[in-house]
């Protein structure tokens, strides 16, 4: 996907020379303070208190300068940042935020939205008072390089460029786990804006920094109290106990979610950054020793521009080579990440033309100080490398103040350098979205359409209102289309290629290719959209779809829900289509009776896919039109009006009461079934072990849905974490830690549900429940004797299969569950969850299989792919007067996969009449 193009011809100067002239350009500056400006002794003293060895210090850190009138953070706080045996509550961190903001004419606040808790995200913004005083005209500027139809030619941009000041924003705490940034970033605020240190007072006369303290502040607090709670006076590492949530619905996982962006502190990270325009995004995590700087090993985003590449390792190289000339171990970079997937927080930098990076810093997880063994797993290398100038110590008593020192220096570095070459850095900036342009002006694919008239019109509108999240620009044609790819109806979306963010579009909508030889891939290896929804897209390599016309979609669109034929005599209809808003209409419709249709049918001069609900004309008929019409508005459907009822064998669809089961081990799965479950309306429990072991399941519900988790074995999922550990550990809501308790809540969230609640799960199937598990959690019903006939399938070493799109088909045409779907299907998976082997018996159990012809991956890459070519991907096993529903992949993962929900959903509407599906 990377073209020979006009990239190299126009930008490329070769790195090295460019590297050498910035270094050598940038002015040597005197580390330590400059005496006029008065220190405050105490905290000075006390960040040498906390810091466990003089080398873990750097002259940038190793005082605090003290300014009349203006609080420090221990004047706010009653202690340093980075106080051994400290962590700081969200509401203390902004608190300090806003009091430094209302004594200094160098800091302000801005809110930038609310966390699916409520809590306030802000960006703080530090930089001369001049800057401060016209932030607005600094923002107008770089909205302005942003867009090469405003800024057309070099002279144009150079004009911008000498009046611009950079913008770097650098946010932390993403993950809830990792407090050292959020605790640094007071200190570093209050630096920036005081500290008359020449490499600081550079950086504030010469750039805008924006500092996002937390970005889970949700998970901030929670994280907070149960260090305060459980974790207090632990000193072994080995001992520490995680709190089992931190955001409404994601765990980790609030660092994969910048292709949909679906979650509202994504949404609110995505819409700031629009909002400045900042030429650097730094995400500050917090996992290895003892400070890495990505720019990855490769293989790169095949989409990213070279520059934005180089650049990774370009600033990497400063940091690393100052940190390194103070003397401070364990500086390093080109590792622990690829740079390949495009699903990072920071990605949004990446993803439009400017730079996201981060760091991973060395930290305790908690306040306390902690004699570390660097051995005891695998942290990365201890010994001298050519990318890791002084190693990190085998064995070392490490603080969150050292790791304080350690970001905080190399944070300022990294501004440094960007302040000194801010030509260098805004030109680049400008220059990738022009290429993009030009690029997409003059070379091949000229667009992507995304064709009207599909059969699933509500994840069409979902895929198009996602590009305009990311600000992707998105046309629709007034009229119909005619390329030599095809001709595509009025109302088809054209994304053309002739805009800044192209090589986002064909990120997102292009195929991805894992490159063969490459090493293991750190996260997914493909996300093609159009793949994940079951959503068809066209690249158009015909330059005529320049003159369609077309005109700018400007707001999110909606798919049209009418009442086709008025009000009915006999019968509403609704197609299957595979539209997850099927089972939302049958529970907005519970008061009425609704049929499935067990095959397709035609009426009134349409075609139906088998698994259309048949609503009957019966009494009531002005309530029923009535609700009728509402759910055709409110759910995006197309609802057809019958005088006479389809000749179609059908069974009844009855309500089904629904329960998503998590472990309290792994809670990163169960966020993303819940967010799916609550986006379109479907109620549901949300259950656990404590609710398995009670017992008398089915008279509770209908369905229970397994979600993903973790664990080797049937055994791991069953035991849970070992109540033996730490004793038991209670994720409740009390006076004194009021954060804790959500989403879910237990007196004790060690042990699983054992034996025990096998045994109830097993019951509840047998008295007509239907169990459905997603991924891993099949090996309980497998690996417990649940099923028979099927067992796990162990896959040889060379099997490889990361995250990527395959290639599926339908092996039992008659089930309910692939009702609305093609025979041929794209959907997701990873190799965390097992495959099947299943014995000649319960062949006809299997639902849907992995292609058994020709290539399987669709996108990304599958290695010795003949292992899982024809294997099981879903299987509806009869078991006493109910089913068990095995699926060898996750159908709910990360608000992408949307095309495969609706075999989760088929499954639950037709939950007491799967058997329809097996019978011979
Ligand atoms: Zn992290």
């Amino acid at each position: 996907m990377r073209s020979k193009s006009i990239f190299s011809k126009l930008l490329f100067v070769p790195l090295l020379v460019l590297f050498t002239v910035l270094f050598f350009s940038l002015p040597i500056l005197s580390q330590s303070k400059p005496s006029a400006q008065a220190v405050d002794e105490e905290y000075t003293r006390l960040i040498k208190e906390a810091t466990t060895k003089p080398e873990f210090l750097s002259p940038l850190t190793s005082y605090l300068p003290r300014v009349e009138g203006v609080p420090t953070p221990k004047d706010v706080l009653g202690y340093i940042a980075g106080a051994p045996g400290k962590l700081t509550y969200y509401e203390d961190i902004l608190k300090y935020m806003k009091a430094l903001a209302k004594a200094s004419p160098n800091v302000e606040v801005f809110p930038i939205g609310k966390t699916s808790e409520g809590r306030e995200m802000v960006v703080v913004a530090i930089a001369d008072s001049e800057t401060m005083r016209n932030l607005q005209k600094y923002k107008d500027l770089m909205a302005k390089l942003a867009d090469p139809r405003q800024v057309k030619t070099e002279q144009e941009a150079e004009a911008i460029i000498a009046q611009a000041k950079p913008i770097y924003w650098l946010t932390g705490n993403l993950h809830s786990g990792e407090s050292g940034a959020a605790e640094c970033s007071m200190e570093l605020a209050y630096r920036l804006a005081v500290d008359d240190n020449p490499i600081v007072k550079k950086i504030r006369d010469s750039m805008i920094v924006l500092i996002t303290p937390s970005v889970e502040p949700d998970g901030h607090d929670k994280h907070t109290d149960w260090f305060y709670k459980y974790n207090k006076d632990v000193t072994d590492s080995s001992k520490i106990t995680r709190v089992p949530y931190w955001g409404r619905y994601t765990l980790h996982d609030n660092n994969r979610d910048m292709i949909s962006i679906s979650q509202p502190e994504t949404q609110s990270e995505a819409n700031n950054y629009f909002e400045w325009h900042p030429v650097v995004v730094q995400d500050n995590h917090e996992s290895i020793p003892f400070l890495y700087v990505s720019s990855g090993t490769g293989p790169y985003n095949a989409t990213y521009h070279p520059s934005t590449t180089s650049e990774w390792n370009l600033i990497a190289w400063w940091e690393v080579t100052r940190l390194t000339s103070f003397g401070m171990p364990g500086v390093w970079t080109h590792g622990f990440w690829d740079g390949w997937a495009p699903n990072y927080l920071f990605s949004v930098a990446n993803n439009h033309n400017a730079l996201g990076r981060f760091y991973e810093t060395f930290g305790n997880s908690i306040g306390n100080t902690i004699e570390r063994d660097l051995g005891e797993r695998r942290f990365g290398p201890t010994s001298k490398q050519w990318y890791m100038p002084i190693p990190p110590y085998e064995k070392v008593l490490w603080s969150i103040r050292n790791n304080i020192n350690y970001q905080q220096t190399a944070d300022l570095q990294a501004f440094y350098f960007v302040a000194t070459n801010k030509e260098y850095f805004l030109r680049n900036f400008w220059r990738r979205g022009s290429e993009a342009y030009k690029l997409g002006k003059n070379e091949s694919p000229y667009a992507f359409v995304i064709p009207a008239g599909q059969k699933d019109p509500v994840d069409t509108a979902y895929l198009v209102n996602l590009l305009l999240r990311q600000r992707i620009e998105v046309h629709q044609a007034t009229a119909p289309i005619g390329v030599e790819e095809g001709s595509f109806p009025a109302g088809s979306y054209v994304v053309r290629m002739d805009q800044p963010y192209r090589s986002l579009v064909v990120n997102l909508l292009g195929i991805q290719k894992y490159p063969q030889d490459a090493p293991r891939a750190y996260d997914d290896t493909g996300w093609t959209l159009g793949l994940h929804m079951d959503i068809k897209t066209v690249e158009i390599k015909d330059k005529a779809i320049f003159d369609a016309p077309v005109v700018p979609v400007n707001k999110p669109v909606k798919a049209k829900g009418e009442i086709v034929g008025g009000e009915a005599a006999a019968a509403y209809i609704i197609n299957n289509g595979t539209i997850n808003n099927l089972l939302s209409a049958r529970i907005k419709l519970k008061d009425f009776k609704a049929l499935a249709a067990e095959a397709p049918f035609e009426v009134e001069d349409k075609d139906f896919d088998a698994g259309s609900m048949i609503i009957p004309v019966s009494g009531a008929s002005a309530k029923l039109h009535k609700v009728v019409q509402t759910v055709a508005q409110e759910l995006s459907l197309e609802i057809v009006s019958c005088a006479s009822l389809p000749e179609v064998k059908t069974h009844e669809l009855d309500i089904p009461r629904i329960a998503i089961y998590h472990t309290w081990s792994s809670t990163q799965n169960d966020g993303w079934v819940r967010f799916a479950f609550d986006q379109l309306g479907i109620p549901y429990a949300m259950i656990h072990k404590d609710h398995l072991k009670k017992g008398n399941l089915k008279a509770k519900y209908d369905v229970i849905v397994f979600s993903n988790c973790g664990g080797r074995r049937g055994a791991d999922i069953v035991n849970g974490m070992d109540p033996e550990f730490r004793g038991s550990l209670a994720f409740v809501k009390s006076k004194e830690f009021k954060h804790l308790g959500t989403p879910d809540s237990s007196e004790d969230i060690t042990g699983g549900m054992g034996i025990e609640g096998v045994t109830k799960l097993q019951k509840f199937v047998e008295e007509g429940g239907l169990l459905i598990a997603l991924q891993n959690p099949v090996r309980v019903p497998v690996d417990y004797g649940m099923v028979r006939g099927i067992s796990i399938f162990d896959t040889s070493r060379d099997f490889y299969n990361p995250g990527s799109l395959l290639k599926a088909e339908v092996a039992n045409c008659k089930h309910p569950i692939v009702y609305g779907f093609d025979k041929e299907i794209p959907l997701y998976r990873s190799h965390s969850g097992p495959l099947l082997r299943i014995s000649s018996e319960a062949e006809k159990f299997v639902v849907v299989k992995y292609a058994s012809e020709g290539e399987v991956c669709l996108s990304g890459i599958v290695k010795s792919p003949g292992e899982i070519k024809g294997k099981a991907a879903i299987v509806d096993v009869p078991v006493g007067k109910g089913h068990m529903v095995l699926f060898t992949f996750n159908p709910f993962w990360r608000d992408l996969s949307r095309g495969n929900y609706m075999f989760v959903f088929n499954a639950i509407l037709n939950y007491n009449d799967l058997g329809v599906g097996l019978q011979e």
